[in-house]
């Protein structure tokens, strides 16, 4: 039979930032191996970490780059290879940021770390009208800042703490409101082509990572403190996904797996399939768009 325990985390925190969420043991233990798991499989599937890579895990003090960094440890010291990986936190002076928090926390846990501290508050309050959402240009701002300390200290892989959730919201943001299909890799390179950034949590539910925070009492900083609201549209979406999975649950595990599963020849995207080459005899060019408008005449030396 299982027990029910408040978990703790190593070392020693504030009690004032624990929480007492009381935690069945049993459960707890069999959600940090599914982590682990889903972790580890996603490294792999993806080739996310390899042998002599210094990663730098950004951590904001959010449930989701805790969980990340926490599994992340605890994978580094059974890895088949060897890296190296080092906490880093950008204090953007929102007011009221609790800047102990962090670096107690990462004290505690005796983890490598590093906190930039860089005004980004100042330049979006200035900058964002009163009243509009200042996520997006805190956002970039905030990728700005520690890709560049990434590039200046030679960390040849930036981990995110983005799930699986936020993957297929990503997805369908792109597909309501930029008539795109597109969403949020696993591993991608950086525009400027000088960084590689991993989602080691690719395949972990927000749900799990929430239960996570609770069992291991992470020290959360909510990203509101500032005040702005979440992005409108970003909004919508999820409270369409969270009604999908009420009405029929797994929906968004069925969502998350298709991204890992598409077929090219059966969406409409010519430049990722060759349709004009499918069904096609002859050597014959195909006559164009401005062909077939202008009242077909034949392309000159095709009669
Ligand atoms: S809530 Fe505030 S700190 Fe968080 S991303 Fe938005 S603007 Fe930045």
């Amino acid at each position: 039979m299982s027990t029910t325990v408040p978990l703790t985390l190593a070392g020693s925190l504030p009690a004032t930032q624990r929480r007492t969420a009381p935690v069945d043991k049993h459960e707890a233990d069999k959600l940090a191996k599914r982590l682990r798991h889903q972790v580890g499989r996603a490294i792999a599937d993806f080739g996310m970490i390899e042998d002599g890579d210094k990663v730098m895990a950004c951590l904001s003090g959010g449930k989701d780059s805790y969980a990340m960094l926490d599994v992340l440890l605890q994978l580094q010291k059974k890895a088949p290879v060897s890296f190296s990986l080092t906490a880093v936190n950008l204090d953007q002076k929102q007011p009221d940021f609790p800047e102990q928090v962090l670096p107690d926390y990462l004290r505690s846990i005796g983890v490598d770390f590093h906190i930039i501290e860089q005004d980004t508050y100042s330049v979006v309050s200035r900058v964002i009208p009163e009243g509009k959402t200042m996520c997006s240009l805190c956002s970039r701002l905030r990728r700005g800042a520690l890709y560049s300390y990434a590039e200046q200290h030679g960390y040849t892989k930036i981990a995110l703490g983005h799930h699986r959730d936020d993957m297929v919201n990503t997805f369908f943001l792109n597909l309501f409101f930029h008539a795109k299909l597109s969403g949020m890799p696993p591993k991608l390179l950086s525009d400027d082509g000088k960084h590689v950034v991993i989602r080691p949590l690719a395949y972990v539910r927000e749900s799990d990572i929430e239960a996570y925070a609770d069992a291991r009492q992470f020290p959360i900083i909510p990203c509101n403190l500032c005040g702005s609201q979440e992005n409108l549209q970003r909004k919508q979406v999820k409270r369409m996904l969270e009604q999908w999975e009420q009405e029929s649950p797994g929906r968004v595990e069925t969502m998350a797996r298709a991204l890992g599963d598409i077929r090219p020849s059966q969406l409409a995207d010519p430049k990722l399939f060759d349709f004009l080459a499918l069904g096609k005899h002859g050597g014959a060019t195909l006559p164009d768009t401005h062909a077939w408008l202008s009242g077909g005449e034949t392309p000159r030396g095709h009669d």
